[in-house]
Order: C-alpha cells, then structure tokens, then sequence
C-alpha cells in the first residue's frame, strides 16, 4: 500500500501492486525532476534511479583520475574501472561510486561544468544506459534524466516532460546549493544551467527532447505536494487502462 509522505491531493484507495509500470521524467536543469521522482518512488514504493548521478559520477572520476576523455582508448579502459551503485538512504539515495559515497562530490561545480561534455560521450552513454536498462528491467522504478522516454525506456509507461521557467530554476538551484553549503554566485548557477541545457539538446547522441507521447508538466507556479498530486493522477490512470 501507499507509504506516508507528502500529503496529495488524490490519495489512491485500490491496490496499487496490480501492475508493474515504469515512470520516466526528463526535462532541462534543475526544473525539479529529482524531487518529483523521489516524491513518486516513495508514494508508490518503487525505485528511483537518479540517471544524472550516473554521469556525474563518471565525470567525478575522469577529473580526479585525469582521464582524457578526448581520447576514446583511455574512456573505454575508464568505463571498465567504474562502478556505479545506489543505497537508499532516510531521504532517497546516495550514489557510490566504486564503492565510495560521492553524493556530495558529485554536486560541485566542477562537475556540473564538466559532465554535460563526458555524457555527450557516446561510450560513457552506451555504458550508463545499458546499466539503466538493466536497473529498471523489473519495473516498479521511477526514472529521471534526459533520455529516459526516448532512449532509455521508450516503452515506458508514463513519460512526463517537467519543465519551469528559467530564473525560476536559476533560484532553485541556487538555494538548494547554498543550503548544501557550496559557495557559488547566481551569476555562475544560470551560466552552468544554459550551458548543460544547450549542450544536452544540441548534441548528436541521444538529445534531450520531449518524447511524442510524453505529458508536460510545467511546475513554475506549483508547489512540491502540487506537483506530486497531479503527477500521482497520471500514474492512476495508466494504472487504471
Ligand atoms: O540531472 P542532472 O542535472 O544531475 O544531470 C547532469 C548532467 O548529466 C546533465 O546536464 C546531462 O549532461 C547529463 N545527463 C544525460 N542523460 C541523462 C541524465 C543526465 O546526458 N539521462
């Protein structure tokens, strides 16, 4: 049954474990797609795989390995070296890269400037999907990312394109890498953010773009409970075709 979390407008009252579905959330930096993901996977009990982490946790290791990522001998032999895991802690996930907890160090500016170049790599995205699909082959997971409705799991059952506006998602990461105690002006956050969402979208593998079928949810008038509940309606009637 449904686990205690933030209050929702449209509480389910049927058995949510008759079906088996796979939710997936893409949109542009920092429009909230991570809260909304964990809200979901916690209110229906499924996994969330924080897809973004991934590729932060490979541009993490090329910068402290000084892997050349322009040369493609040197990623491949990378790849091969890294392991990349989630651990559910109180408040959602923590990511382990080879074992080490990164969750922090995968938030710091320095990466942010960096990962939108190595996940344009197509080795790196040929290796985190395939991990990805195997991740979610179960069903019953909450994906967010970039390319989850059109590459990762094309099928999946409910595809939502989040989106908010620009200095709305400016002020959002700002203060949420503030309360992390990463010192940073708002001046850089909208730099990084443009950066990552024209790099994200112009490049040649698999480009963020809204799926045909996915639904767009534009959440820069609505709060988290807000979003969640017209997230959870969705989900209710895919759960109910
Ligand atoms: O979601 P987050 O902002 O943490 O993602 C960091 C970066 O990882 C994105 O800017 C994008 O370059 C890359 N990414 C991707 N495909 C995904 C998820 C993230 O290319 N599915």
């Amino acid at each position: 049954m449904l686990k205690k979390g933030v209050p929702t407008a449209l509480p389910f009252f049927y058995p949510i474990e008759m079906k088996s579905i796979i939710i997936a959330i893409d949109g542009h930096s920092a429009c909230g797609k991570s809260t909304l993901a964990r809200d979901l996977a916690r209110e229906l009990g499924y996994a969330y795989i924080d897809t973004g982490a991934m590729y932060r946790a490979v541009t993490l290791y090329f910068l402290e390995n000084g892997v050349d990522w322009t040369d493609p001998v040197a990623v491949k032999k990378a790849l091969e070296d890294i392991q990349i895991e989630f651990r559910a802690n109180g408040s959602g996930n923590q990511t382990l890269l080879n074992g080490k907890v990164v969750e922090q160090a995968i938030r710091q500016m320095q990466v942010s400037e960096q990962v939108s170049q190595v996940s344009a790599i197509s080795a790196v995205r040929r290796a985190m999907v395939a991990q990805q699909q195997a991740m979610g082959r179960k069903r019953k997971v909450v994906l967010d990312g970039r390319d989850i409705g059109t590459v990762v799991f094309p099928d999946a059952d409910l595809k939502i394109f989040l989106t908010a506006s620009e200095d709305e998602r400016v002020r959002r990461r700002f203060e949420e890498l503030q309360a992390k105690g990463l010192s940073v002006s708002m001046a850089e956050v909208r730099k990084n953010l443009l950066d990552r969402d024209r790099i994200d979208s112009s490049r040649e593998d698999s480009p963020l773009r809204q799926a045909e079928d996915a639904r767009v949810l534009d959440n820069t008038h609505l709060n988290r409970a807000e979003q969640l509940a017209l997230a959870l309606a969705w989900v209710r009637e895919v759960l109910e075709k």
